[in-house]
């Protein structure tokens, strides 16, 4: 397969035309206010008010902005973090990069944390919980900031999936302690480069944030505390700048390519569609569907040009680099059964109607037996 009818990446096309933003850049350079410079301050302004939240922190990657909070927290060398099992990377070498432990708890069919385990899951090393907003859908916050209130632990979100997501009509990202977002070019909101951006609402947990970022440097001659070099590059805040008026219509147009997809796989009797709950605004950074004859499916997709992906076909805790955890095949059923007969499909914003039907008619095609 030379050419893809339908890709899943879109950013030739969202960065197709740039002019007027290279003319920020150009009037930018002579500043030369590169570090922690006003299209940053900009920048963070704009992300709080989107997310509305009093603070946003820009740093270096998402992985970053989930570290930090850990770190803010007082998240160290022992302590152990409670996350999911089906995640990506990034949320478990965030934990790791503090010397902390990832303790898995298996997800549900929304993607998301399996809330009822959390419990089983605590011991008396837990410092903190990290749910994961993944694939755009969101955990059931209400009950796990219950569950974590009671036993006094900080909840941390990794909400890099889930920028505009909501429960109950409270956003990704506000519910807990601080929420992290990523700006990796492959996300809803997305610069040229790693960046990412915390948010939260409690002053003096921005306030260690924003040292953390800058090595701990109260002004140039100060150091408060010890912390990392993770700012958020200020060439890509001009980027951020430039897209974050979009966020909506990119989500929004995200929502209604699902609901396309959601009506035409309803009649498709091999595809189950996840659980969609009415009190949940889920943005669709994914758009995961369970497949019969899952791995067919994907072949036959990719023969036919259309640029399937799955999310992910080998399981974290079974994974090499995570081995000294200490976990055996099995302990997370339902993600190992998501690894088996999960797909997901292109649903980003430039996709065109013809396309939709594309990867429509691809999967009927295949059941179909053509
Ligand atoms: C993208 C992502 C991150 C952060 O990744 P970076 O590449 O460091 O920005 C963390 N968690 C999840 C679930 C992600 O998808």
């Amino acid at each position: 397969m030379s050419e893809f009818r339908v890709r899943y990446s879109y950013l030739p096309q969202q960065f197709g035309n740039v002019d007027d933003l290279f003319e920020e850049i150009k009037k930018f350079i002579p500043t030369g206010d590169f570090t922690l410079g006003a299209p940053l301050t900009e920048f963070e302004g704009r992300f709080a008010d989107l997310i509305g939240t009093r603070h946003a922190i820009g740093v270096g990657s998402g992985t970053d902005a989930l570290k930090l909070p850990l770190k803010a927290v007082g998240v160290g060398h022992g302590d152990e973090v409670i996350t999911t099992a089906n995640t990506f990377i990034a949320t478990v070498g965030a934990i790791n990069e503090i010397g902390a432990t990832p303790v898995f708890v298996d997800c549900d069919d929304t993607f998301c944390m399996d809330v009822s385990q959390v419990e089983a899951a605590i011991t008396e090393r837990t410092r903190a919980i990290m749910p994961v907003q993944f694939t755009g859908e969101i955990t059931d916050m209400p009950k796990l900031m219950e569950i974590a209130d009671r036993h006094n632990l900080p909840v941390v979100e990794d909400a890099c999936q889930g920028i505009l997501a909501s429960i109950d009509g409270k956003r990704a990202g506000t519910w807990g302690i601080a929420g992290g977002f990523s700006l990796h070019p492959l996300k809803n909101l997305n610069v040229w480069g790693d960046g990412g951006v915390i948010v939260t609402n409690d002053d003096e947990v921005a306030a260690k944030l924003r040292l953390l970022r800058n090595h701990g440097l109260q002004n140039r001659d100060e150091i408060a505390l010890l912390g990392y070099n993770s700012r958020l590059d200020t060439l890509q805040a001009i980027v951020g700048n430039w897209l974050i008026g979009d966020t909506h219509d990119i989500t929004q147009k995200r929502i209604d390519n699902a609901a396309v997809y959601d009506a035409a796989f309803a009649d498709v009797p091999q595809i189950t569609i996840p659980p969609r709950r009415d009190n949940v605004k889920r943005v669709f950074h994914l758009y995961i569907v369970f497949a019969e004859d899952r791995d067919d499916l994907y072949e036959y997709c990719l023969e036919k040009g259309v640029e399937a992906k799955i999310h992910y076909p080998i399981p974290l805790y079974l994974q090499e680099g995570l081995a000294h955890l200490g976990y055996k095949v099995g302990d997370f059923p339902v993600t190992d059964r998501h690894a088996k007969n999960i797909i997901t499909f292109p649903t980003d914003q430039h996709l065109n109607p013809e396309q939709l039907d594309i990867v429509i008619q691809t999967v009927r095609d295949f059941y179909a037996g053509n």
